[in-house]
């Protein structure tokens, strides 16, 4: 069974979801995001930054059925959505978007463990506070993680992939729900072997 990273396309607009861009401010975090980001490295937990609630004026100028935010959270459509909880229903979770009816937050339901030693990633310049790391490159060797049984795979490594200012969520799936998303003609995203 092969495996691949849904590896998702460039987009034409800027799309923020924790932060906001205006010409007037740059690029900032959210207000209700501040008292989470760490005084050193000033990430936050994306996870508890969901949880705390997405903006009414989170809206998302693209196409796409799937998509990479800029603050590195994976959006998808109601058409990827309907994929995705007929082939693998139990391994995701969606949170909607209050001010987009038109896409939601993809989330596993629990990210798959994943061996640092064995996952032949570099780790780069961690934060003297909170110990996340400013940079990682590459992804996770398939053998360094503990893939659940089955024939639908679809799962999110528990080791974070941080970029300078957050952490992307990268998906990984089986031969199966990659041929589902080819099927249903998912747009926004590239298959790599992993
Ligand atoms: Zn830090």
């Amino acid at each position: 069974m092969n495996h691949y990273w849904l590896s998702p396309k460039d987009q034409r607009h800027n799309i923020w979801i924790f932060y906001t861009e205006s010409m007037e401010t740059g690029i900032r975090l959210r207000e209700q995001y501040v008292p989470l980001q760490c005084a050193e490295c000033k990430k936050y937990d994306e996870l508890a930054a969901i949880e705390l609630g997405i903006s009414p004026d989170v809206k998302i100028r693209s196409k796409s059925d799937y998509l990479m935010s800029d603050d590195g959270l994976i959006c998808v459509s109601e058409a990827a959505q309907k994929v995705l909880l007929e082939v693998c229903p139990t391994s995701v979770r969606f949170v909607p978007l209050p001010g987009d009816s038109r896409y939601s937050i993809l989330l596993p339901t629990s990210f798959v463990p994943t061996d640092p030693a064995k996952s032949h990633m570099e780790f780069h310049r961690p934060c003297q506070r909170c110990g996340r790391f400013r940079e990682t490159c590459l992804s996770p060797a398939l053998a360094s993680m503990s893939l659940p049984s089955g024939s639908n795979v679809f799962v999110c490594p528990d080791l974070a992939i941080e970029g300078y200012r957050e952490r992307s969520f990268w998906f990984l799936a089986s031969e199966d729900v990659v041929s589902a998303f080819r099927a249903a003609r998912l747009s926004g995203v590239d298959f790599e072997p992993a």
